[in-house]
């Protein structure tokens, strides 16, 4: 079986969006290959080129993440050359590279996790959930939709009660000793399910 099948396996044992953690690790690999193999490729940079290079969202992952400073300055050095010497009026529209890669793949997830839902639901962690943007790419897949929608509301119950009683252990002092684990986690959960989007760090920090 593909490995899809088996990330998005192990991720449902684990706490937050697995799509969102896909996504994130996508992301991740996508600018690890780029910054470093492909750079010195004239064809890679001349089609970042012709997409205007990459989104605001992107463009600020790549600010925060920083895989290689060289890499990227190697490709906005080229986008800067361009932009200059093009005419306004032939200022083009941004077409992210990494945006579209990443339809790609999440559709191929999409079809892996609808094959595979019985499979992946028949054990899950009591923190999973969906946030709302991947959420909303199932709702013509019926069933699963109506699944993921109870699982995480259930899930983001009992993430709500550990939020509140960081809450209240935080409010006083003697109490912060016995601050748990997932109540820690509470926080940085709900958040992630607001953004839609990874926050907690997955990525190995390399120096600039
Ligand atoms: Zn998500
Ligand atoms: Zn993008």
């Amino acid at each position: 079986m593909e490995n899809t099948f088996y990330d998005l396996k192990e991720l449902f044992q684990q706490s937050g969006c697995p799509i969102c953690a896909l996504k994130s690790s996508f992301e991740e690999r996508y600018l690890d290959t780029l910054l470093y193999e492909n750079v010195n490729d004239p064809k890679v940079r001349e089609r970042i080129r012709s997409q205007n290079g990459f989104c605001q969202e992107h463009i600020q992952l790549i600010f925060q993440s920083r895989p290689s400073v060289l890499g990227i300055s190697i490709i906005y050095d080229d986008l800067l050359r361009h932009h200059l010497q093009t005419d306004e009026k032939e200022s083009k529209e941004t077409v992210c590279p990494l945006c579209l890669a990443w339809k790609e793949k999440n559709r191929y997830i999409h079809t892996t996790l609808v094959k595979h839902w019985n499979d992946l639901k028949a054990t899950y962690n009591t923190r999973l959930f969906f946030c709302p943007t991947h959420i909303k790419q199932y709702e013509t897949d019926k069933i699963i939709y109506q699944d993921m929608n109870k699982l995480t509301k259930e899930n983001l119950k009992k993430i709500g009660a550990d939020l509140s009683s960081f809450i209240k252990k935080y409010d006083y002092r003697a109490k912060k000793d016995s601050i748990t684990i997932n109540e820690i986690n509470s926080w940085q959960e709900v958040l992630e399910y607001f953004a839609s989007r990874r926050l907690r760090n997955n990525r190995t920090h390399r120096p600039a």
